[in-house]
C-alpha cells in the first residue's frame, strides 16, 4: 500500500482512489470540492494510471446502479458525455465538467448541406455523362444561380471573393483556436466539429457543380455559333493577323497615348462596366446560352500580388464576382473584364471566354473597348504566328502603326518584372490542374486556344462577304 500526498494536508491510498473524493468532501466542506475538485481529479489521474493493478473498480461483475455510478467513474477524464454526468451522484457530478450536448450532434443544417451535396455529386456525374443535359442545365438552373450571386453580391462596393481569400488564413487560425478550447473535449466532439467544417467545404463543391461546372460539359462554342473549326494553317493565321492589324489601326485614331507609352483608357472602371454590360446585352440578345445579368466588375486591392501570379482577373463562382486585376495596362482592361464577365455569364471554358469577351468587345459602341479586344486577341494570334512562321510574323507586325507598336514595348518592360516570378509557376501549376480536372486537356494552354476560334471566325466572315 501507497500512500500519497496531495497538497500540504491530504494523503490517499493507491488502492482506494475515488475515496478521496469523499474525504475531501469531508475535510472541506463540498463548496470547497466544488472548486477545487476538478485540479485535484487531475492530479490523481496523473498519478493513477486507468488500469492500475488491483484496482477494485476495474473488476465489477455488472453495470451499476444509477446511485452507485458516481463509484464507478472515477477513472474517467474530466469532461465527461451530459447523459452519463445527469446520472452520476451530485457529490461526484463536482469532480467533472459535462459536454455541451450540442457538440455532441451534428447540427441539422450540416446534414442538409451534405444531403445537397450528395444529390451535387450526382448532377456532376449526369453532367459529364450528356452533353445536352449540361446545356440545358447551364441555360436553366446555373444561370439562375450565377445571377442570383451576381445580384447579392453586386452591392458590394469590394470583392467579396478576395475579402473570402484574405480572411482564409485569419478564419482557420480562429477555427483551431476555438476547436482546441471548445471542441476537443473528447473524441466525439472534435469529429462532430470537423464534420462541421467539411459540410462547409462540400458545400463550395455544391456551388460549383449548381453554378459553373455545366459550362464545361456543354457544346462548345464553335457549335454554338456555327463556326467550323478546322486545323489552322500559318498563312490563315497571318491572314487573321492582318485583319485585326488594321482593326488596330483604325482605333487607334480615336485613343490617347502616353508619349512612347501605353495607351490610356478614358473612363473610369465604372464607366467601362456599363460599356461592356450594354455589349453583353447587344451580343447575348440572339443567344440563349449567355444569361442576362447586369454586373459590376470588382478591381481587386491585391492587384499587385495577382500581377506576380500572372493573373489579369479571376471570377470567383462563390460569390458570382467578376474580378479584374487593375494593375496590369489600360488596354488589357475592358477586354479581360469581358472575359470574366464571359464566365460570369456561363462560358465557362478558357478559350471560349476570351472569344466571346472578343466578339462582345468589338461589337461595343465605343472605341477603346474595341481596341482592347482586337490588340488582345492580336497578342494571341501574333504568338501562335511566331511559333508557325516567323518570317510571316515580321511581315505582319511591319503593318501595325507606331503608337501600337510603343505600347507593345511599353508592356514588355512592364511585364518583365513579373516575368520570372515564382508565385506565377505555382498559380500556373494549379490553374493547368484544375483546368485538366475539369476536361480542358490542354490546360493553361487552352487560353491560346482562342487563335482557332478567332481563325474560324474571320473566315467564315470573309467567306459571308464573298457570297
Ligand atoms: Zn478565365
Amino acid at each position: 500500500m501507497r500512500w500519497y500526498r496531495f497538497g500540504a494536508d491530504f494523503f490517499v491510498c493507491d488502492c482506494e482512489k475515488l475515496k478521496m473524493y469523499w474525504r475531501y468532501i469531508e475535510f472541506f466542506g463540498k463548496m470547497q470540492a466544488g472548486k477545487d475538485a476538478p485540479k485535484m481529479c487531475r492530479r490523481i489521474n496523473q498519478r493513477f494510471p486507468r488500469n492500475m493493478k488491483g484496482s477494485p473498480m476495474k473488476h465489477r461483475p455488472h453495470a451499476p446502479s444509477p446511485d452507485a455510478l458516481g463509484a464507478d467513474q472515477s477513472n474517467l477524464p474530466s469532461p465527461i458525455k451530459a447523459d452519463l454526468y445527469r446520472r452520476l451522484d451530485p457529490k461526484v457530478q463536482a469532480a467533472y465538467r459535462p459536454v455541451d450536448p450540442r457538440y455532441e450532434r451534428l447540427p441539422r443544417f450540416c446534414w442538409v448541406l451534405y444531403g445537397i451535396a450528395a444529390v451535387c455529386l450526382v448532377l456532376y456525374i449526369v453532367q459529364g455523362a450528356s452533353v445536352a443535359f449540361s446545356d440545358w442545365f447551364n441555360r436553366t438552373i446555373s444561370a439562375a444561380g450565377r445571377t442570383l450571386l451576381a445580384t447579392l453580391t453586386n452591392w458590394l462596393p469590394f470583392s467579396l471573393g478576395e475579402f473570402c481569400i484574405f480572411m482564409l488564413p485569419v478564419g482557420l487560425g480562429l477555427g483551431l483556436w476555438y476547436a482546441i478550447r471548445h471542441r476537443c473535449d473528447t473524441w466525439r466532439t472534435a469529429g462532430v466539429y470537423i464534420g462541421i467544417l467539411l459540410s462547409v467545404v462540400v458545400s463550395i463543391f455544391s456551388v460549383f457543380v449548381l453554378n459553373f461546372s455545366a459550362g464545361y460539359r456543354g457544346s462548345t462554342l464553335d457549335v454554338k455559333l456555327g463556326l467550323s473549326q478546322e486545323k489552322v494553317s500559318a498563312e490563315e493565321l497571318y491572314d487573321t493577323a492582318v485583319i485585326l492589324i488594321d482593326h488596330i489601326n483604325q482605333e487607334t485614331e480615336n485613343i490617347a497615348f502616353y508619349p512612347d507609352d501605353f495607351s490610356i483608357m478614358p473612363y473610369s472602371i465604372r464607366e467601362m462596366n456599363r460599356h461592356l454590360n450594354r455589349a453583353f446585352e447587344d451580343f447575348a440578345a440572339d443567344k440563349d446560352f449567355i444569361n442576362h445579368t447586369d454586373s459590376y466588375v470588382k478591381p481587386v486591392l491585391s492587384s499587385e500580388v495577382l500581377s506576380y501570379m500572372h493573373i489579369t482577373g479571376v471570377y470567383s463562382f462563390f460569390t458570382g464576382e467578376a474580378n479584374i486585376n487593375v494593375g496590369f495596362p489600360d488596354y488589357t482592361i475592358p477586354y479581360t473584364a469581358a472575359h470574366e464577365m464571359a464566365h460570369q455569364r456561363g462560358i465557362a471554358r478558357e478559350n471560349e471566354a476570351n472569344f466571346v469577351a472578343f466578339l462582345v468587345c468589338i461589337g461595343s459602341e465605343d472605341s477603346y473597348v474595341r481596341y482592347s479586344a482586337y490588340l488582345n486577341m492580336y497578342e494571341y494570334v501574333a504568338n501562335a504566328l511566331y511559333s508557325a512562321d516567323k518570317e510571316l510574323y515580321y511581315k505582319a507586325v511591319a503593318n501595325l502603326n507606331s503608337p501600337v507598336r510603343a505600347e507593345m514595348s511599353a508592356y514588355n518592360r512592364f511585364y518583365d518584372k513579373y516575368k520570372e516570378s515564382t508565385a506565377s509557376k505555382v498559380s500556373g501549376t494549379v490553374n493547368n490542374s484544375y483546368l485538366q480536372s475539369q476536361g480542358e486537356q490542354a490546360g493553361i494552354r487552352s487560353y491560346g486556344m482562342v487563335v482557332d476560334l478567332a481563325v474560324a471566325y474571320f473566315h467564315a466572315n470573309s467567306s459571308t462577304a464573298d457570297d
